[in-house]
């Protein structure tokens, strides 16, 4: 019988990595609350209706990415390839506008797209993302919320210790410059495409904008003589962003303003935005994001101007990994009993020290001394010796593997002792 794996381009995540994950989880939730974001989780399964109007029927995503199946005659449902959409739809189906206050709303979880799956690339990966949203009342169109949501993002890639990261910036316009542009592409790629790859030549049909983004050595010197977007924005759209801008640089966040940065959704207006890391080679995408504007009118609700980002959680890992941030794994004590008779003992330690809030691994009393330190060095920072004496004295004898001190500490003192040393490893 053949053995079953998983599904190509999706995997399990074991420990010692999912503390990493968890690490980051904790982090992201801890910086967004400090930014007053609350927590959303919206359903993986949505009308595929949602994504076709909110992300664009011709961007990549939406023609051949999408999980979608039929489980009714009449019914569409996809797999959510992004939050966004999801999270502007439960805005308008809740209500959220009438508050009259700006929603800020974060994310953490699964997404799926039909990709061809690389390092970095994933068919299911998970994003963690956040959306300013609200009436313009509420002052959801201010530059201002673009910088803050800039800044919050320096701040936690400098909490999770990424550091090395550039941040590209740029605007797409209006909902009326987007056009005018689009139509300026048109006709200056027309004396051109021919000798483009052919990915260009679909593109300059179905979204001249994603011309952009092509990697293509040979394409480049034609793109750079493309017309920029930022000669079709109007005067608002350039004064947005040139407030953007400057709130950066009075907060101290660099960025580049890169002019190809478009970005591959439709539904982005004025700001769009990257950060890209050396860390990760051909996917160098850590997170993207942007403002838009007209999503929630597009999706039937209210006006409702956002901005938003999605970080690539896989990216995140892949990139602490390669700086060798691992999570510690190591427990801050392995309990050795000194015989069978001494297992309940045992368990009665580990559960004071473990109600300290201290990570304990428990030995097992027919274990030889010499395997407890075996195994108690590849687990624990140290080892405490739990025998009839040291039972009935209440003084343990610890060994601390890196130093390979040995000491003894009276059972009242051995948490805040073993705090101690934990602090001094780490
Ligand atoms: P997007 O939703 O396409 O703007 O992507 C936002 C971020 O999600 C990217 O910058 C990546 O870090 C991450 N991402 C997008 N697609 C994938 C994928 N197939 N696998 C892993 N990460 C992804």
């Amino acid at each position: 019988m053949s053995v079953l794996q998983a599904v190509r381009g999706t995997r399990d995540l074991l420990p010692p990595e999912t503390a990493l994950w968890n690490h980051i989880d904790a982090t992201a939730r801890r910086v967004f609350e400090r930014y007053s974001f609350g927590e959303i989780r919206t359903p993986i399964l949505e009308e595929t209706q949602l994504f076709a109007r909110g992300v664009g029927e011709e961007t990549d995503i939406v023609s051949k990415e999408m999980y979608t199946f039929t489980p009714e005659p009449g019914q569409s449902l996809t797999m959510r390839p992004e939050n966004t959409a999801g999270v502007v739809r439960a805005y308008i189906e809740h209500q959220l506008g009438e508050t009259g206050q700006l929603q800020k709303l974060y994310y953490i979880g699964p997404q799926f797209r039909r990709e061809r799956p690389q390092k970095g690339r994933y068919r299911q990966f998970f994003q963690i993302g956040a959306e300013v949203i609200g009436p313009p009342s509420a002052g959801s169109e201010s530059p201002l919320r673009d910088a803050e949501v800039l800044e919050m993002l320096a701040t936690l890639l400098s909490e999770l210790g990424i550091s090395g990261w550039k941040l590209l910036l740029n605007s797409v316009g209006s909902a009326t410059d987007r056009p005018r542009y689009v139509q300026t592409l048109r006709a200056a790629l027309e004396p051109v495409v021919s000798s483009m790859c052919e990915d260009c030549q679909r593109r300059a049909v179905t979204n001249p904008l994603r011309v952009l983004d092509c990697k293509h050595a040979e394409d480049q010197p034609i793109i750079a003589k493309l017309p920029r977007i930022w000669d079709s924005l109007d005067e608002g759209s350039k004064e947005h962003f040139a407030t953007v801008c400057a709130a950066l640089d009075a907060c101290g966040v660099p960025y580049e303003h890169d002019h190809r940065l478009v970005r591959g959704l439709d539904y982005y207006t004025r700001t769009t935005f990257e950060f890209v890391s050396g860390d990760l080679g051909a996917q160098n995408a850590l997170l993207g994001g942007g403002r838009y504007d007209g999503l929630s009118e597009a999706l039937g609700g209210p006006r409702a101007p956002g901005i938003g980002f999605a970080i690539g959680e896989d990216r995140l890992v892949l990139s602490l990994q390669a700086r060798n941030k691992q999570a510690s794994q190591l427990a801050a004590a392995y309990i050795a009993p000194l015989g069978d008779r001494m297992n309940p003992a045992a368990l009665v330690l580990a559960r004071e020290l473990r109600a300290l809030g201290l990570r304990v691994e428990l030995g097992d009393g027919s274990f030889r001394l010499k395997k407890s330190f075996e195994t108690g060095n590849k687990l624990a920072y140290s080892i405490v010796i739990l025998g009839e004496d040291e039972a009935a004295s209440g003084i343990l004898t610890v060994k601390h593997f890196a130093s390979a001190e040995q000491f003894k500490v009276s059972r009242a003192e051995l948490g805040q002792k073993l705090s101690a040393l934990l602090n001094s490893n780490n």
